[in-house]
Order: C-alpha cells, then sequence, then structure tokens
C-alpha cells in the first residue's frame, strides 16, 4: 500500500513534470502552471472518454531534448511519443548514413523493454531518389509537411519566413496544387494541414475554402495519408476543417513540433478532437513498438 502522503508526493511531481513537459509558456509561473497542468489533464480525460489514445508523432529530438527525456515525458503524461528526424538539403540529416546514425540513437533507449517509434521527415520534394529504401524501410512513418514550396525560378521559400504576400488569392491557388502534389508522395502522415503563413491567418476562410478543404481531405483519405492535428499553428482546431475531415472519414495524428526542451502548450488538439467530435476510429493507430 502507498501511503496517502507518498500518493500525494507522486501527484504533485505528476502536474509539475505534465507542466514542464506540455504545458503553455507560463512565465508568471505558481497560478498559470497549474491551470496548464489542469486543461491537460481536463484534455487527457476528455480523450480518454472518447477511447482516443493520444500519440505525439512529431517529437523533435534537438536542442538539447534527447530520446530519455522524451521516454520521460511520456511517463508523466500519459501522452505516447515518437520522435522524427528532419531530412533534407541544408538539414543536419542529408543523407543514409547520418539518417542511420539518427536511427541507432534513437532506438538505444527503451520503453517496457521496446522501442520508440522513429520516423522520418522529409523536407525536398524529390525524396524518394534520396533515400534509399533499405534505409526507409528501417524507419517507422514518413511525415510531410507543405510548409516549403517551390518558386518559378526554381528556388525555394520557407513559408514560416515569409512576411508579405502581393496577391493572396493568386498565391493560394499555387499553395493549394503544391498541397495536393506532396499527397502524391508515399508518405504516412500530412504535417499541418491548411497552413498558412502568418501573414494570411487572418485570411483563412476565404483561402481554405469549404471546396479546398474537401478536395485535400478525400485525397488523402483516397491515399490512406494521416492527416496531423498541429500543437502550434492551431489550423487544425477549425470548426470548418475538423468537421469536413471527419465526414470523409480521414485519420488523425497528433504533433507537439517542438523546438527543443520548451513547453508547447497542447490546448489546440483537444480543442480539435472536441470541433471534430472525434472518438478513438477516427485517430490513426501508429504501428506497435518492437
Ligand atoms: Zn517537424
Amino acid at each position: 500500500m502507498i501511503s496517502v502522503k507518498k500518493q500525494i508526493r507522486m501527484l504533485a511531481a505528476l502536474s509539475v513534470a505534465a507542466v514542464m513537459a506540455f504545458g503553455c509558456r507560463a512565465p508568471e509561473g505558481g497560478l498559470q502552471n497549474s491551470q496548464q497542468a489542469s486543461s491537460l489533464k481536463k484534455g487527457m480525460a476528455d480523450a480518454a472518454k472518447r477511447s482516443i489514445v493520444i500519440y505525439d508523432m512529431h517529437v523533435h529530438p534537438r536542442n538539447g531534448l534527447t530520446p530519455e527525456m522524451a521516454i520521460e515525458r511520456e511517463k508523466s503524461t500519459g501522452i505516447k511519443v515518437a520522435v522524427i528526424a528532419n531530412h533534407g538539403r541544408g538539414w543536419n540529416i542529408d543523407n543514409d548514413e547520418k539518417l542511420l546514425a539518427f536511427l541507432e540513437k534513437m532506438k538505444k533507449p527503451t520503453v517496457d523493454g521496446k522501442h520508440l517509434l522513429v520516423g522520418v521527415q522529409v523536407n525536398d520534394r524529390d525524396w524518394p531518389s534520396r533515400i534509399s529504401p533499405k534505409v526507409l524501410e528501417k524507419f517507422d512513418y514518413v511525415l510531410a509537411d507543405a510548409l516549403i514550396m517551390k518558386n518559378d525560378d526554381g528556388s525555394f521559400t520557407k513559408l514560416w519566413k515569409v512576411n508579405n504576400i502581393e496577391n493572396p488569392q493568386k498565391w493560394m491557388e499555387k499553395f493549394f496544387a503544391h498541397n495536393m502534389k506532396i499527397l502524391d508522395e508515399p508518405i504516412t502522415i500530412f504535417s499541418n494541414p491548411t497552413y498558412l503563413p502568418k501573414c494570411l491567418a487572418n485570411q483563412y476562410d476565404e483561402l481554405w475554402t469549404d471546396e479546398r478543404i474537401e478536395a485535400l481531405v478525400k485525397k488523402a483519405v483516397e491515399k490512406g495519408i494521416v492527416l496531423e492535428i498541429q500543437a502550434q499553428c492551431r489550423f487544425q482546431a477549425n470548426p470548418r476543417f475538423m468537421q469536413i475531415a471527419k465526414k470523409h472519414g480521414a485519420k488523425f495524428s497528433f504533433a507537439s513540433n517542438n523546438k527543443g526542451t520548451e513547453e508547447v502548450c497542447l490546448d489546440s488538439w483537444f480543442e480539435a478532437i472536441r470541433l471534430g467530435d472525434l472518438n478513438g476510429a477516427d485517430v490513426w493507430t501508429p504501428p506497435p513498438r518492437n
């Protein structure tokens, strides 16, 4: 039997760990921290009631975050973690050798005797010819987003760095086509669906029309590609997106997309779950750990 005192101590440690790992930024600490811990607890309880197992498929072990720390997060929050490597030109990992070295490091620690799931986030559109099939098959999943777009002159734009777009409607036509093209790639998860650069975020309804959302979702469903609900950008915590995606039978995954060891607010996951009225069957089941 665990004493009541010990139980209280364990609970306190658990809620602090939950905030440390996954709560919103809370510079004032104290009250705000406990509010965030309670919103995480509420969200997890709601997910459990809906038979949803929360698996964060987008944890980057970088800037101080180790796979061992990711496992600690899982133990303290109940949110299962899978770790992912950015791959592509200009990234730290840009060839097979480096991918294999990453994999070896990530597969070292174990959770209940099993290894973490490890994915590749592909950033080049010609990635299928840049990662050898033998290396790729060692990974558990492939994730891609639409945040790097090719320009007419062949150069690439990182959309999170864009501050001004002259003609949003015209740009959107190109961006939409770019999204649809990515869904032709052999990926497992489409990350951050219906993204927009910051400068256009307030035009979501005009740019991501029902028709565009529907076409994107239908193609993902047809190809068996999972749609990610991301904590950072909140584009999926949108009633139109969630309802259209649910209606067409989309499968969802969850993502914190951390920069390092910082706290990431996960409220938008739970908001998206409520908006789509999701249950366990709507959420993608990753392959088992081994
Ligand atoms: Zn990422």
